[in-house]
């Protein structure tokens, strides 16, 4: 075994989250500390985010409505939580911060936004929330890039293509584009990406679901026209997203839900329906009462990353990242997943295949043997996956694995159990070294030394066989 490199706590600590004390029982017997390693489905709160919302909680009242004194500090929180969002991500003047649910509510938005006759154009190694909330519009599916320079030909090419057939190109048209690959953890070459949109007069939204815990994200440097991310993901898991960018097609459109707040003056009309009034700023697209815990709890976040020093969390992550590839390398039988090659920069996501194993069971021995929570199965990036596994026939079950016949499952030191799906292990501005290398360390036992127990797939889902205690 080659020396480890020491990983370089001191750059940065890292920031405390919610859950680092938390004991978990492993199979074997006794308990250890949750190692979280799945933030790229949900981040644990930052102790600073919680902390903040526990101090606004007894001054929340109604945003918006309420002429009492707590409404109105609640509404002031609303509005300058949008104003600490806009600054985060770089905004110019005149573009607009909605609050959302999530990334997939920012890009469904959008998506009803957008103006009639758009084209659309979306790389098919995208999240299924990029890749699907287009169905409405002229959908342009571009093929998955094996490099960051073939993705920019490949959508130039695309948009020439779509310039030549209309002649004159005069539809509006859009690109959907990823900032980190939420599979492979790879960078897109969003400013190119971006350059060679606007080049065609195209328009380009970033999902940077991924990206914006990881990365500094600056719209305005990027020259994208909207950004969507997720609080969940940010550290803020209180049911809210973000959609920022260029207030045009959003003010023209139909609000995306109708209701309160999102209307100015309601009346009834000579034909005996309703005449209304939306309103044209974010307020038309948020309608019903606003989640201000979401909102301030994203704010929160904002200010927390970038009082931490952001540079100096990626420096910190990317020690990380190094660690995980430099210990999976070491592992013969594992295959890193990957689009861009060994030397794309990425975010803290690495997914992986072991060879002889099906991947829900190295998960689920992860977890009861180790106590390290991972993520397997298709990552609601199927194309992608098929891409990367090579595996065109497989039928999966919508964001998890394959469907399993119920029962044991076969012992991997046989050999010959289908890797149908993938592992993901991914991390962030609160991961300890420790739960890195105890993952490391894991893979490698279990890769030599098999799993300590039996397995068996209940529901669709690999667990620990209870009759074997
Ligand atoms: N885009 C990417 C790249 C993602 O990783 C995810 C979540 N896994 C989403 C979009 C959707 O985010 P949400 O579930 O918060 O809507």
């Amino acid at each position: 075994m080659s020396p480890r490199p020491a990983l370089p706590s001191s750059v940065h600590a890292p920031l405390p989250v919610l859950g680092r004390e938390v004991l978990v029982p492993l199979v074997t017997g006794g308990e250890v500390g949750y190692a979280a390693l799945d933030y790229a489905a949900s981040a644990p709160a930052l102790q600073r985010v919680w902390d903040d919302v526990a101090s606004y909680a007894p001054y929340y009242g109604s945003v918006h409505r309420g002429a009492g004194y707590l409404s109105q500090l609640s509404t002031d929180l609303f509005e300058q939580s949008r104003a600490t969002v806009a600054e985060f991500l770089g905004c110019r003047p005149g573009d607009q911060v909605i609050f959302t649910r999530s990334t997939t509510d920012s890009l469904n938005l959008l998506a009803a936004a957008v103006p009639a006759g758009t084209s659309v154009f979306v790389f098919e190694t995208e999240h299924h929330a990029s890749l699907l909330p287009w169905r409405q519009a002229d959908v342009t599916y571009l093929g998955a890039p094996r490099t960051p320079a073939q993705a920019v030909a490949t959508l130039d090419r695309a948009l020439a293509a779509r310039a030549l057939a209309a002649r004159a190109a005069d539809g509006p048209a859009l690109v959907c584009v990823t900032g980190a690959s939420n599979v492979t953890g790879e960078l897109w070459p969003v400013r190119e990406l971006a350059a060679a949109a606007h080049a065609h007069g195209a328009r380009i939204v970033l999902d940077a679901a991924q990206l914006a815990p990881h990365h500094p994200v600056d719209i305005a440097e990027l020259d994208v026209d909207w950004v969507a991310f997720s609080g969940h993901k940010l550290y803020a898991p209180f049911g809210s997203g973000v959609l920022a960018g260029r207030a045009d097609w959003l003010r023209a459109a139909e609000p995306y839900l109708a209701g309160g707040g999102a209307s100015r003056r309601v009346a009834r009309s000579a034909d005996g329906g309703v005449d209304v009034d939306w309103h044209t700023t974010a307020a038309r697209h948020e309608a019903g009462s606003p989640n201000v815990i979401g909102a301030y709890a994203i704010a929160s976040a904002c200010r927390a990353l970038t009082e931490a020093g952001f540079d100096l969390l990626v420096e910190r992550e990317q020690a990380l990242v190094a660690r995980v590839r430099a210990g999976l390398a070491e592992v013969p039988e594992v295959r890193v997943l990957s689009l861009f090659g060994d030397d794309a920069p990425r975010v803290g996501v690495v997914s992986f295949v072991v060879e002889g194993w099906n991947s829900s069971h190295f998960a689920a021995a992860l977890s009861a043997e180790y106590g390290i929570g991972v993520r397997d199965g298709l990552f609601c990036a199927h194309p992608l996956l098929r891409t990367l596994l090579g595996a065109a026939d497989q039928e999966p079950g919508e964001c998890g694995a394959p469907e399993a016949a119920p029962g044991e499952l076969p012992d991997p030191s046989a050999g010959g159990a289908p890797t149908l799906n993938a592992i993901r292990v991914s991390f962030g501005a609160g991961t300890p070294d420790e739960h890195v290398e105890r993952f490391v360390d894991a893979v490698r036992e279990l890769v030599s030394d098999g799993a300590k127990w039996r397995y068996r797939t209940e529901d669709g889902r690999c667990v620990p066989d209870r009759d074997q205690a």
